[in-house]
């Protein structure tokens, strides 16, 4: 059985916002990760690839796992394929504009919004919407509240690990970054063993992309796109019957990132 783990810092135990506790936070992260990957071995899974971001402490990881490296970003999740069996998504987030979400954002300031085929999606429900389109369910999610919440809306029966609620963007409460590993590692093994009664979250074709954005200027510049058409001053969308091209246009979208 293979596993592919994305990961994110924002939705881990003990972080509440960018700036302060970094190198702790990248601790706790890792800690959190390894934390998976020691549940999904003691469910059954042989092979786990880890999918980098955020400066995942490696040295910190099981030998065994695989890992995903970025120096520069030119694909979506690479390695996530027809041959994975299983995702965790670990240290997520809620999207943009969910209040109480912690640190709640989408890619970055400049969006406001995401939609595929007309379901507010953030980075999460992107995630299982790729991982959807290769037949590949998202069995466990962990992270705030707010983000478990926002991937039981789409696949009701996925596993997800509550680490910390939010009060609002930049206030919590947490659990400690042990315990909350502690819950991690049974939730892992639990999804694990219950992958096949976990269905991939997936969209008809063709795929409707449409992004609000915070300013116009990145609008003006994805319209540099062919195929991207402008809905409003703030919005574009894109269509496509491969789910690739989507995430491929969602990955330029963060290229033009243009936060004035
Ligand atoms: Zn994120």
């Amino acid at each position: 059985m293979k596993i592919y783990i994305i990961t994110d810092l924002e939705g881990v135990a003990g972080v509440v916002n960018w700036d302060s506790h970094q190198e702790r936070a990248t601790e706790w992260m890792t800690a959190e990760i390894q934390a998976a990957v020691d549940g999904a071995r003691s469910g059954g899974a042989e092979e786990i690839i880890v999918a980098e971001s955020h400066k995942v402490i490696i040295d910190k990881l099981d030998k065994d796992v695989k890992l995903v490296l970025s120096g520069g970003v030119a694909s979506y999740l690479p390695g996530l394929d027809e041959s994975v069996d299983g995702v965790f998504i670990v240290g997520q987030h809620a999207r943009a504009g969910v209040g109480t979400g912690v640190l709640n954002h989408t890619g970055n300031s400049a969006v406001f919004n995401t939609y595929l085929n007309g379901i507010a999606v953030g980075e999460l429900g992107f995630e299982m919407a790729y991982a959807g389109s290769k037949g590949v369910p998202v069995v466990l999610l962990t992270g705030d509240t707010e983000a478990t919440q926002e991937a039981k809306v789409l696949v009701d029966n996925m596993e997800t690990v509550a680490v910390k609620e939010g009060i609002n963007k930049y206030q919590t409460i947490s659990l400690h970054p042990r315990r909350a590993c502690e819950l991690i590692r049974e939730g892992a093994k639990r999804a694990v063993e219950r992958i096949n009664e976990i269905k991939p979250f997936t969209l008809e074709a063709p795929y409707d992309y449409k992004v609000e954005f915070t300013t116009t200027q990145t609008v003006s510049k994805m319209c540099l796109i062919p195929g991207v058409r402008k809905v409003d001053e703030r919005s574009i969308t894109y269509t496509s019957d491969n789910f690739q091209e989507i995430a491929n246009m969602n990955l330029l979208r963060a290229y033009l990132y243009d936060a004035e």
